[in-house]
């Protein structure tokens, strides 16, 4: 085999490389600027809030990332008759049990929307 030509098919091998790592920057990059949340953190989250006591149901959960930041939010579904103080209580119960499992240096946001339990309008 000629040198030339490997020269040229270990450049293009490189390009490659570049190129792919080039891509999966850029995908990341739009990811976080597009507000996507990554399916097993909001999975993870899911579990988390479905343990705490007095939750009833999670929905529309989203996780936004700031590089390694959090910033999470979700609506909760308790019972209707719940006072606001017990409400915000299981709230806090939320947020506590999010940052200790998912880290309290990374978790800067939680925000939880109480809904009454039942079906929406
Ligand atoms: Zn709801």
């Amino acid at each position: 085999l000629n040198a030339v030509i490997i020269d040229f098919i270990a450049a293009l091998v490189i390009v490659t490389l570049i190129g792919c790592e080039g891509v999966k920057i850029t995908i990341d990059a739009l990811q976080v600027l597009m507000d996507h949340s990554p399916k097993e953190m909001v999975d993870e989250v899911n579990g988390i809030v479905r343990s705490i006591e007095g939750v009833t149901e999670v929905h529309d959960i989203c996780v936004r990332r700031y590089d390694e930041a959090l910033c999470i939010e979700m609506k909760v579904h308790v019972k209707p008759k719940m006072s606001v103080e017990e409400a915000h209580k299981i709230s806090e119960a939320i947020e506590d049990e999010i940052r200790r499992r998912l880290g309290r240096e990374r978790v800067i946001g939680v925000l939880i929307h109480t809904e009454p339990e039942g079906p929406h309008r």
